[in-house]
């Protein structure tokens, strides 16, 4: 089984039903949950998260956005993890992720492109680096 990071950004944490929704969908589709904590971001874990997107327009926005209230985070586990996560949320901006991709998590739930309600790891790579970042007291066997 592969492993991949999946959090519930705090647009969607702010909300009880979508959150339960969110969390029905990892069960739904098979995801073991490895390990799972509700957290609240300092602005500087937000900055060094998001570090790789230092210089894009979007980047405070996002910095805020990610620092301004709980969000859950999930180890999930499944063939294929990473990959099948990403597809369940769908594209990055929301009304693009409506029109191709409606019955996806960002297109049903998301506000706005970063308001997008989760957040899935990108590659094998990324998984382990952002599981450690996340969970530190996490150890893979
Ligand atoms: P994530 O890394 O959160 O899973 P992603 O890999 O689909 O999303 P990235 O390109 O890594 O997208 O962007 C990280 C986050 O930055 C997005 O999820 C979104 O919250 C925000 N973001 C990305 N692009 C934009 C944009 N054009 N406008 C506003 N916010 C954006
Ligand atoms: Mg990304």
């Amino acid at each position: 089984l592969q492993l991949t990071l999946a959090v519930i950004k705090p647009d969607a944490v702010a909300h009880p039903l979508i959150l339960e929704a969110l969390h029905q969908q990892i069960l739904e589709n098979r995801f073991i949950i490895v390990q799972s904590k509700d957290l609240v971001w300092k602005r500087k874990d937000s900055e060094k998260f998001y570090a790789e997107h230092s210089g894009r327009f979007f980047y405070q926005r996002l910095v805020e956005f990610m620092s301004s209230g709980p969000m859950r985070a999930y180890i999930l586990a499944r063939k294929d993890a990473v990959s099948y996560w990403r597809e369940l949320m769908g594209p990055t901006k929301v009304y693009r992720a409506r029109h191709v991709a409606p019955g996806t998590l960002r297109a049903q739930y998301g506000l706005t492109d970063t308001r997008n309600t989760t957040h899935g790891s990108d590659s094998i790579e990324s998984a382990m680096r952002e599981i450690a970042f996340f969970f530190p007291e996490f150890q893979a066997h």
